[in-house]
C-alpha cells in the first residue's frame, strides 16, 4: 500500500496541462485564467455619487438649514459639463459623474425642494456619499493571478475593467464509464445477482458539480472489445474519462486486461478506507482515473484523486482539498489496518464557531446512502479513532444542492 499523498502527487505530476483559449468573458465561468489579469483602467472610473441627491460644497452647508440654488441636473450617463459653485447645489443621481466643484452628496431624503432652490437638513463630511475613481480597482492593479478559477464575481470583475475576453483554460469534458456484468439501468427489472446500476448517475453528477462537462460514455460488460472501444471513445472525445469498477484484485476484471495494453497505467493499492484500489495513466494521451466499483468508494476516489487532478489540469496550482477542524459529537471509533479511515459525517456549525460532526450513516463501501447525506469527510488516522468531544480533521463535500 502507498500513502494517499504519494498516490495524489503521482497523478498530479502525470495529468497534461492543458492549454489556455481566448474566451468571451461572459462565457468564462468554470474557467481557470492560463495568464494573470491586470487592469488597464480604475473602477469606478471616476467620482461619482453612491445615492440619489444633491452634490454640494461640504462647507456650504455646514450650517442648517441651508438654502442653495439648484444649478442643474445630472444624470447617471451624463458628461459631467455642470460645475457647484458656491451657494448652488446639483441634482445628481446614482452611479452618474460627481460636478467639478462639489465635495459631497446629500441625499434626496434630507432635502425640500422649493421652486429652483433645495432646503438641506442635515450638514455633511466632504467626501460624504462619493464613491472615488479607482477605490475598487486602480489602474495597473493585478486584478487576478493566473491559476485563478473564475466564478460569477470574477467575470464580473473582468467586465467591470473592460476585459471583453481572458485567456483560461474551460471546464474539461470527462467521460464517465460503468463496467461490470451484473450491473442494469433503473427501469429494467432484475434477474438474480444483478443490481442497479448506481455509479454512473453519481459520477456524471460529482463532474458537473465539480464545474467540468459530464459525458455519458455507458456501461460496458465485462468483455475485453466493449471496455476498449469505450476506453477509446473517451480517449478521442474528452480530455479525460473516468471508469469505476474492475481495479480491484477480481478475477474477472478486464479493465485491468485492457488498460495495461491500450495505456500507460500504474495501479496502486492506496492506504486509505475506502478507496483502495485505484488506477491511473494515460490512453492515447487522456488521462484515465481507474476508480473502484463500490458506490462510495468511487465517490471518496474522485473527491481526493479525480477531481483535484482535473483542476491541475486546468491550471489550479494548488488544487487538493483541504482539511478544516471539526468536533466529534460521538467516538469516531476505528480498528488500526494501517489505513487512513475518511468516515462519512454530517456537519453542523456550532455556536462555538466550530463544525460538530456525527457519522452520517453505515459506514460500508456499499452504502451509499450515508455517504449522500454526508456533509464531509473525517479523517480518522490509522489508531483507534476519535473519542467523542475530540478534534477531528473534516474534508468538506460541496454542497449537495448548490
Ligand atoms: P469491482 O471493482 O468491479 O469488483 O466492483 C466492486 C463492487 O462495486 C461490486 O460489488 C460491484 O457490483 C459494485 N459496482 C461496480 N460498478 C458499479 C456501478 N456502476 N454501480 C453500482 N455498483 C457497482
Ligand atoms: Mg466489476
Amino acid at each position: 500500500m502507498i500513502p494517499l499523498r504519494e498516490a495524489q502527487q503521482h497523478v498530479l505530476g502525470k495529468v497534461p496541462s492543458l492549454p489556455g483559449r481566448t474566451l468571451d468573458v461572459a462565457a468564462a465561468v468554470g474557467a481557470v485564467l492560463s495568464e494573470p489579469v491586470r487592469s488597464a483602467v480604475a473602477v469606478p472610473p471616476f467620482d461619482n455619487t453612491a445615492v440619489d441627491g444633491f452634490a454640494v460644497r461640504a462647507v456650504d452647508v455646514a450650517s442648517v438649514p441651508a438654502r442653495l440654488l439648484i444649478a442643474g441636473t445630472i444624470a447617471a450617463g451624463d458628461e459631467p459639463t455642470l460645475a457647484v459653485a458656491p451657494g448652488e447645489a446639483v441634482r445628481i443621481m446614482t452611479g452618474a459623474a460627481l460636478p467639478a466643484g462639489a465635495d459631497a452628496v446629500v441625499m434626496v431624503e434630507v432635502t425640500t425642494v422649493d421652486g429652483d432652490t433645495v432646503e438641506v437638513a442635515e450638514p455633511v463630511q466632504p467626501g460624504a456619499n462619493i464613491r472615488s475613481a479607482g477605490d475598487d480597482i486602480r489602474a495597473g492593479d493585478l486584478v487576478f493571478d493566473a491559476g485563478t478559477r473564475l466564478g460569477p464575481g470574477h467575470v464580473g470583475v473582468l467586465a467591470s475593467i473592460g476585459c471583453p475576453t481572458v485567456v483560461a483554460v474551460p471546464p474539461l469534458r470527462v467521460g464517465v464509464l460503468s463496467t461490470g456484468d451484473e450491473l442494469v439501468s433503473p427501469g429494467r427489472p432484475l434477474r438474480p445477482g444483478q443490481i442497479y446500476e448506481s455509479n454512473r448517475p453519481t459520477l456524471l453528477g460529482l463532474v458537473r458539480q465539480a464545474g467540468h462537462v459530464p459525458v455519458d460514455l455507458g456501461v460496458a460488460p465485462d468483455e475485453e472489445p466493449a471496455i476498449e472501444a469505450a476506453f477509446r471513445r473517451g480517449a478521442a472525445e474528452c480530455d479525460a474519462v473516468l471508469s469505476s469498477g474492475g481495479v480491484s484484485m477480481g478475477d474477472f476484471d478486464y479493465v485491468k486486461t485492457v488498460l495495461d495494453r491500450i495505456g500507460d497505467m500504474r495501479w496502486m493499492q492506496i492506504a486509505i478506507r475506502p478507496a483502495k484500489p485505484f488506477a491511473f495513466g494515460l490512453v492515447d494521451g487522456v488521462p484515465v482515473f481507474g476508480l473502484p466499483g463500490n458506490p462510495v468508494s468511487s465517490m471518496v476516489s474522485f473527491e481526493l484523486l479525480a477531481k483535484p487532478a482535473l483542476r491541475h489540469m486546468q491550471g489550479d496550482p494548488d488544487p487538493l482539498p483541504r482539511e478544516v477542524p471539526a468536533v466529534a459529537d460521538v467516538a469516531l471509533g476505528r480498528q488500526p489496518d494501517g489505513k487512513v479511515h475518511f468516515a462519512r459525517v454530517a456537519a453542523t456549525m456550532g455556536d462555538d464557531g466550530r463544525y460538530h460532526v456525527r457519522l452520517s450513516g453505515g459506514q460500508g463501501s456499499h452504502m451509499l446512502w450515508a455517504m449522500a447525506r454526508a456533509d464531509a469527510l473525517a479523517v480518522l488516522p490509522d489508531g483507534p479513532g476519535v473519542e467523542s468531544g475530540g478534534t477531528v480533521g473534516v474534508l468538506l463535500l460541496p454542497p449537495a444542492v448548490p
